[in-house]
């Protein structure tokens, strides 16, 4: 008789995503005419730089004959990709990283959930809440995060309260972890860390021999001086933090399929014996076993961005969402209404008014002015209360539903 893996029957189902397209569904059967614009989604609009399209294009092509056709690519990315992503991500900020250090994947939500593995069962794992889901579901999988409270809390995972009363930043955990999950600038809160902020984390993690894991997936976004663009910057991360980067908010490729993740040979875990052991060399061989690599003509589009007209228009695509989210900002703030994020991120987040649940915010803001976002209290139990809102929509509809919010809504 087969035997599931029981941890996967713990996980709840969909929740968020299935109950708003429910309650949209419901409006839209009594209420047809409405124009109902969604900025909840979590996903670009803009299509793909055109250095991607030409460079995939000429890709497409080279697959078409003997001569330069291409069969299995590398495990861990093609050298062309790698020594662009290095030069340009890195070198240029004055952060080493070395060529057999950067892992090219299909994607940052594959690889936050699949670098788990490399850890034993026993590991305590620490996520700010709110979170993005991928970093707790994947434990739950693995077996490693007890069982799921009525506060919506598992009880073997430790929470890092991220609310308007720290200003989103975590604090350091009471109890010993051993894995960190942290998300700068961060999905859902918009918010960032300081170069020192995140040195506390590094010095945390050095002195219990825990692990941070940095998703980057943001990094594009940042436009403030004072915000770090790798947790590099931070003396000693590279004993102790794996980096995960992607194209997909960076450049548009969703869709398109492309990320890459950074472990310097430094960052090392234990044996129950005591024995070190390198987080690269296992990932390496992970890899090997379970990866067959990106396909070269994705991987030549993800070089492409690193053209100079490729860095001119991933600076466009980024521009056009950020004037999107000043636009929503603004908007919000103009009308009284308490805004997070935005300057550093794609993401608003707000506090909903007169202390208004995160789902009954939602059902006003479709009943009163068509307008569907993200109940923040989906993203974990410190996010009731608040909601998201993205810049991710086109600018006609951003400005018609910010227009919405400034002459319709009765708060
Ligand atoms: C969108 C997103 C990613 C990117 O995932 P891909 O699989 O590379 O598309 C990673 N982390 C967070 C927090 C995200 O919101």
């Amino acid at each position: 008789m087969a035997l599931v893996n029981e941890n996967h029957l713990k996980l709840p189902g969909n929740y968020l995503f299935a109950e708003i397209a429910k309650r949209v569904n419901a409006y839209k059967s009594e209420h047809p005419e409405a124009k109902i614009i969604r900025l909840g989604i979590g996903d670009v609009t803009r299509p793909l730089p055109q250095a991607s399209i030409e460079a995939m294009h000429k890709a497409v092509d080279e697959m078409g004959h003997v001569e330069t056709f291409q069969g299995y690519p590398e495990y861990e990315g093609y050298d062309f990709l790698i020594e662009k992503i290095i030069e340009v991500d890195y070198k240029k900020r004055g952060i080493k990283v070395e060529r057999d250090e950067v892992f090219v994947s299909d994607g940052a939500k594959s690889d936050t959930a699949n670098i788990q593995e490399l850890f034993g069962v026993n590991n305590k794992i620490a996520v700010t809440d709110p979170v993005y889901p991928v970093y707790v579901d994947s434990n739950v999988m693995a077996g490693r995060t007890g069982a799921l409270g009525s506060d919506g809390k598992w009880s073997n995972v430790v929470y890092l309260s991220c609310t308007a009363e720290n200003n989103f930043i975590p604090e350091l955990p009471k109890e010993k972890v051993d894995l960190i999950y942290l998300c700068f600038p961060n999905n859902p809160t918009g918010m960032t860390l300081t170069k020192e902020q995140l040195k506390a984390w590094v010095d945390y993690a050095r002195k219990n021999k825990a692990i941070i894991l940095f998703d980057s997936a943001y990094e594009a976004f940042i436009h403030e001086k004072d915000v770090p663009h790798s947790i590099y910057e931070v003396e000693g991360a590279r004993e102790v933090a794996i980096e995960f980067r992607s194209f997909s908010k960076t450049a548009g490729f969703t869709g398109t399929r492309c990320a890459y993740t950074v472990i310097p040979k430094e960052v090392t875990a234990y044996t129950a014996s005591g024995e070190a052991c390198s987080l690269n060399r296992m990932w390496y061989r992970r890899q090997a076993t379970k990866f067959n690599g990106v396909s070269y003509i994705v991987q030549r589009g993800a070089e492409a961005v690193y053209s100079e007209e490729g860095q001119q228009q991933v600076k466009e695509l980024i521009g056009y969402y950020m004037e999107n989210a000043r636009i929503i900002r603004e908007g919000l703030q103009s009308i009284g209404i308490q805004v997070f994020g935005g300057v550093n991120s794609p993401y608003i987040w707000l506090k909903t008014p007169k202390g208004m649940d995160s789902w009954a915010f939602f059902d006003k803001l479709l009943k009163e002015i068509n307008v569907v976002g993200t109940p923040g209290v989906g993203f974990g139990p410190s996010g009731e209360g608040y909601f998201r809102l993205t810049a991710f929509g086109s600018r006609e509809n951003t400005e018609e539903a910010v227009e919405r919010f400034r002459t319709k809504l009765k708060i």
